[in-house]
C-alpha cells in the first residue's frame, strides 16, 4: 500500500496545490475532454473515408457526467480545460455545456479546438460565454487542396469561422497538419495569414493517429522551421508556450509555431491528461488508457471516488511518449477522433 501511495504523495508535495502529480512530478493541470468521437470531415491523416466505428451513443458520457468529470479535475487542480473531439460542434448540447463548466470555481481557463465547419453562426454563443480560446484546424487554403485532405468540400464554412471568431474578438490559434505529398504547398500561404490578422498559425508535425498505423514522415519540425526561415521575413524566436515553439516573423501582426507532437519534444513538460468521450482516461497521447470513468460513473461514483481513480490513472505516468508508447500491449492503430486530440 505505501508504494502505491509513494508517488501521489511525492506528487502533492511537488505540485502545490495539484492533485493530479505523476512520478517524475508534473502536475497535470490542463484536461483535454472529448465530447464525441463523430465529426463531418474525414482528414486523411486522422480517419478513413468511412470514418471510424463510431461509439454507440449510450456508450458516450452524458452532458452531466462530463460535468462531473470536470469539477472533479478542477478539484484536483486542474485550472484549464480543452473541449474537443471529434468534432465537438456535432454534438448537440456542446455550447450550453460549455457555459455550465465556465461557472465552475477554480477553471481558470476555457478552450475549444473545432475545425469550424459550420460553426459561424454560433460563434456569438461561444462569445458571450466566454471561451477563453478557440484553435481552429485549417489545413489549407486552397479549395481542392482542403477537399483532398478533409474529403468534404467545406474551406468556405471554415473561413467564415474564422471571420466570425476573429469578428467577435475571440483568441485564436489556426492549426494545419503538415502531410507529405498533401499541403506542404500550403504552409506558407497559411503562415502568411499571420502577417495581418492577430492569430498565431501553427504547424503540426503529423503524428501516426490516422487509425491505420501509418507513420507519415518527411515533415518533421526542423523541416518546417527551415522552410518557413526561408520564406518569410526573419524569424525571432519567442520560446515555447505548451506544445509550441513560437515564432515573430518581422512585421507580422501575429505568430507563428511549431508543434513536435511525433518528435515528443516537450514531454518532460507535458501537463495534459485527456478523457476520451467514452470515458477512458490516458495521461499519454501514445499510450494506452489508464483507467475508465464510464462504469463508474454509471454506477453512481462519488467526487471522491472519481477523484481517486483519476490519481490512480496518473500514478504510473510514463516519463515519456517513447516509453508510453513501448509500453503499449497492443499496435498503435488509433484515431485522433477517438482521442480527443
Ligand atoms: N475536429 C476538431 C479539429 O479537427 O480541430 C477537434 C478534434 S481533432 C482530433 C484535434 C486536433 O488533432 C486537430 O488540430 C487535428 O488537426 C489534430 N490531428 C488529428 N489527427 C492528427 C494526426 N494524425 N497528427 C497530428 N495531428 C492530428
Ligand atoms: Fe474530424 Fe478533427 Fe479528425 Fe479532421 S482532425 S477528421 S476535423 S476529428
Amino acid at each position: 500500500m505505501a508504494v502505491v501511495l509513494a508517488p501521489a504523495a511525492r506528487g502533492r508535495a511537488e505540485g502545490g496545490d495539484c492533485h493530479l502529480v505523476d512520478p517524475q512530478g508534473r502536475a497535470l493541470r490542463y484536461l483535454r475532454l472529448s465530447v464525441t468521437d463523430r465529426c463531418n470531415l474525414r482528414c486523411r491523416y486522422c480517419m478513413g473515408a468511412a470514418g471510424l466505428d463510431w461509439v454507440p451513443r449510450a456508450e458516450i458520457l452524458t452532458w452531466e457526467e462530463l460535468e462531473q468529470v470536470v469539477r472533479v479535475a478542477v478539484g484536483l487542480g486542474v485550472r484549464k480545460v480543452r473541449i474537443t473531439g471529434g468534432e465537438p460542434f456535432v454534438r448537440r448540447g456542446t455550447i450550453d455545456f460549455l457555459a455550465r463548466i465556465r461557472r465552475l470555481p477554480g477553471l481558470e481557463r476555457l478552450v475549444v479546438t473545432t475545425n469550424g465547419v459550420g460553426l459561424a453562426g454560433r460563434v456569438g454563443r461561444l462569445a458571450a460565454i466566454p471561451v477563453d480560446g478557440v484553435n481552429l484546424s485549417l489545413d489549407a487554403l486552397d479549395r481542392d487542396r482542403f477537399l483532398q485532405m478533409s474529403r468534404r468540400d467545406r474551406l468556405a464554412d471554415c473561413l467564415a469561422t474564422l471571420d466570425a471568431l476573429l469578428a467577435a474578438g475571440l483568441t485564436v490559434k489556426v492549426n494545419a497538419v503538415v502531410v507529405a505529398g498533401m499541403n506542404e504547398a500550403e504552409i506558407v500561404p497559411l503562415a502568411e495569414l499571420a502577417r495581418f490578422l492577430p492569430i498565431e498559425v501553427r504547424f503540426i508535425e503529423a503524428m501516426p493517429f490516422g487509425g491505420d498505423g501509418v507513420r507519415h514522415t518527411g515533415w518533421p519540425a526542423s523541416r518546417i522551421l527551415a522552410h518557413l526561415r526561408g520564406h518569410l521575413p526573419p524569424l525571432t524566436e519567442l520560446g515555447a508556450t505548451g506544445t509550441a515553439m513560437r515564432y515573430q516573423a518581422a512585421g507580422f501582426r501575429g505568430q507563428v509555431g511549431i508543434i513536435a507532437g511525433e518528435s515528443r519534444a516537450f514531454c518532460s513538460t507535458c501537463d495534459r491528461l485527456r478523457v476520451t468521450a467514452r470515458g477512458e482516461v490516458k495521461s499519454c497521447l501514445y499510450g494506452e488508457a489508464s483507467g475508465w470513468l464510464l462504469p463508474r460513473l454509471r454506477s453512481g461514483a462519488s467526487d471522491g471516488e472519481l477523484a481517486e481513480l483519476l490519481r490512480g490513472a496518473v500514478a504510473h505516468r510514463h516519463a515519456d511518449g517513447r516509453a508510453s508508447e513501448g509500453a503499449r500491449r497492443n499496435r498503435l492503430v488509433v484515431s485522433m477522433a477517438a482521442i480527443g486530440g
